[in-house]
């Protein structure tokens, strides 16, 4: 890993620069990119604006670890909230939650309670994504995840390339048939457990979207979500997918707000499943850290805006 990307991922651990960077103009000018506003009617505004091009919304409100039930409750609130401006005539957003927001780190069955209430208030057809953190929460986050959907089948859940372990992971909840969302993992995670050259994470990707669009998947109903922005590997797996015969709407692409989106729009107008994860929130700084931290070419756009007036 690179010495600036190590850097990045450091300070999006910082408590000093989450509470100060903020009020610093140019960092709120560089995060407007990825960020439509940290207000719920902005996050919604920007899902109905995607819902134009045929894209979908998944929204996320940012924020990580709490300490106690109450954080824990509002933040179901918050989400309630949200879910309740869709059913008034919002335009339809999927959501996606950090279990370390709904009490993981303290009360495991609390997190499955809040994750249920959520998952049962969702729209008709819509699922609830549960997002995975580090490493050390990948086990926890299964065995929530597999008790929720006990109760709530509309729930999914992100599996991370970049670890060794998710070929396992990916094939036992594809034995469930759980909607899986694949990505290449955002952590900063070390060589035991993690590959640590991009090349062989980009693979053991493919890889595991193979798995997901396989007719084994297909058979236990999964719905596969393809995270990822590199177009490179996007054509490698149309590619693929059509050579298998595996219709346009079975795959389904994922991207974050304010990346690729042309490629985003191009996908939908092509007839494959295209949705946006919107985040926003007043907790951004990590968050926009680590989207600082997967592209070299952003701390550029960072510096320029430092001298932008
Ligand atoms: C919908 C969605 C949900 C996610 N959920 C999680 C999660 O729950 N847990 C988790 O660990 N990670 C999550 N991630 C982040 C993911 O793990 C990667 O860190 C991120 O997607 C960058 O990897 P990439 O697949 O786009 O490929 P990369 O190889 O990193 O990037 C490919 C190309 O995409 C563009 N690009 C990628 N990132 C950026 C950026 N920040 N700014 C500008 N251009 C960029 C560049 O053109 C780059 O060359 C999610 C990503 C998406 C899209």
């Amino acid at each position: 890993m690179s010495l600036s990307r190590r850097v990045l991922l450091e300070a999006s651990k910082s408590r000093w620069l989450r509470e100060h960077a903020p009020r610093y103009s140019f960092f709120r000018r560089t995060s407007e990119r990825f960020l439509p506003g940290e207000s719920p009617e902005q996050a919604l505004a920007a899902a109905q604006s995607l819902a134009e091009s045929g894209v979908g919304a998944i929204l996320t409100h940012l924020g990580e670890n709490i300490t106690d039930p109450a954080q824990a409750e509002a933040v179901v609130q918050h989400y309630l909230g949200v879910l309740d401006r869709i059913g008034a005539g919002g335009p339809v957003a999927e959501l996606s939650v950090k279990l370390t927001q709904l009490g993981i780190d303290f009360d495991r069955d609390l997190c499955l309670a809040h994750l249920v209430t959520l998952a049962s208030r969702m729209p008709p057809g819509k699922l609830l994504w549960i997002d995975m953190e580090s490493a050390a929460y990948t086990d926890a986050t299964i065995e929530i995840f597999s008790r929720a959907r006990e109760q709530c089948p509309n729930i999914g859940i992100c599996a991370q390339a970049y670890l060794y372990r998710t070929e396992q992971d990916v094939s036992r909840l594809i034995e469930m048939g759980a909607p899986i969302r694949l990505v290449k993992g955002a952590y900063n995670e070390p060589s035991e457990i993690a590959f640590p050259w991009k090349p062989d994470v980009d693979e053991n990707f493919f890889f595991l979207s193979q798995a997901l669009l396989s007719p084994r998947a297909q058979r236990a109903g999964v719905r596969a979500a393809i995270g990822t922005h590199d177009r490179t590997l996007i054509s490698r797996i149309i590619a693929w997918a059509v050579s298998q015969g595996i219709a346009k709407d079975r795959l389904e692409f994922q991207m974050l707000y304010g990346i690729q989106r042309a490629e985003q729009t191009r996908l939908a107008r092509e007839g494959y499943r295209s949705a946006v994860l919107i985040n926003y929130g007043t907790y951004w700084f990590p968050w926009f850290m680590r989207r600082m931290a997967e592209r070299p070419a952003n701390v550029m756009f960072l510096a320029r805006n430092l001298f932008a007036r």
